[in-house]
């Protein structure tokens, strides 16, 4: 994973149903969310339905692992760092002092890249991070729109057939978005 832009991160310091989710799923016992509860001062991790559902378990799950600790972003709820964490569903950002510190947040999955769609010419270009950490770009207006892309989308006429989008596959070369022409611009 390249260099992580800190604004990739919600700041807030409430505790993200989302992340807890692609961190630990769902209740095994009633598929509902799950969520950090907090008795005698020690954090678990519960069913968002109880007392209508009493399933807890630790939080420290053997399935999370550390991807990449963000020395320069500060964890919002003490002095220690940020760390990009795998669980079991994706991607989530944790703290590096776990369990000590819960503090539990989401990955904005998704950039709007402001590059026109060119298969309905309406939507925008999303980029997005697949439960890998692998980016990919897809139009705003899926489902209606399926139009998806591996490589960043760039805003730039093809000066083959002027399509109005290109692609950039490698630095520097952008490539026409259209598989059929065979246009290229060396930036
Ligand atoms: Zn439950
Ligand atoms: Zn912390
Ligand atoms: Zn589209
Ligand atoms: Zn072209």
């Amino acid at each position: 994973m390249a260099k992580i832009d800190g604004s990739l991160f919600s700041s807030d310091k409430q505790v993200s149903a989302e992340a807890i989710h692609e961190a630990y799923g769902d209740c095994p016992q009633c598929q509902q969310p799950l969520a950090i509860r907090y008795a005698n001062k020690s954090a678990f991790l519960g069913c968002s339905t109880y007392p209508a559902c009493d399933y807890r378990k630790s939080l420290t799950d053997n399935a999370i692992t550390t991807i990449k600790v963000m020395h320069d972003t500060p964890c919002p709820q003490c002095d220690q760092t940020l760390a990009i964490k795998k669980g079991r569903y994706g991607l989530f950002v944790g703290c590096v002092d776990f369990p000590v510190c819960n503090y539990i947040g989401s990955i904005k999955e998704q950039t709007d890249t402001q590059v026109t769609c060119p298969e309905c010419k309406q939507g925008h270009l999303l980029e997005k991070t697949n439960k890998y950490g692998k980016k990919f770009y897809s139009c705003n207006h899926y489902p209606a729109c399926k139009f998806v892309l591996n490589d960043k989308p760039v805003a730039h006429v093809c000066p083959d057939c002027s399509s109005p989008v290109m692609i950039q596959k490698s630095v520097p070369t952008l490539i026409c978005v259209k598989p059929k022409c065979s246009g290229t611009v060396e930036l």
